[in-house]
């Protein structure tokens, strides 16, 4: 599947990345699906938030929420309700900038389901 990560409140907040990102998403791809970072911010604000992240080298693209794009968005993770709502996938709490946070292991969760 093509997994889409929201960036801001789902992986970014006030410019903090949640943590274990990185570990998560070579997990999703360890279980054999692709990991994409969409924004409504477009694609460079998506890009740089790979860089922040340090998952470049783990993410097979990086684009805006509004443009066209060349794969079938099949999962998505989100901090808002519509996108999952309309593409299906998982809703996560905003991330708040809590160190402790292990909300994105439960998207690994929910693609082993
Ligand atoms: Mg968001």
């Amino acid at each position: 599947m093509n997994v889409f990560f929201d960036v801001q409140g789902t992986l970014v907040a006030g410019g903090r990345p949640r943590p274990h990102t990185r570990e998560v998403f070579q997990e999703i791809e360890a279980l054999g699906h692709h990991v994409y970072l969409w924004s409504s911010g477009g694609p460079a604000y998506a890009a740089r938030a790979a860089e922040l992240l340090n998952v470049e080298d783990v993410l097979y693209g990086c684009f805006g929420k509004s443009g066209p794009l060349p794969v079938s968005v099949d999962f998505v993770v989100d901090d808002q309700p519509h996108p999952v709502e309309r593409h299906g996938g998982h809703r996560i709490p905003p991330f708040d900038g809590d160190p402790e946070d292990r909300e994105l292991w439960k998207v690994v969760e929910a693609l082993r389901r």
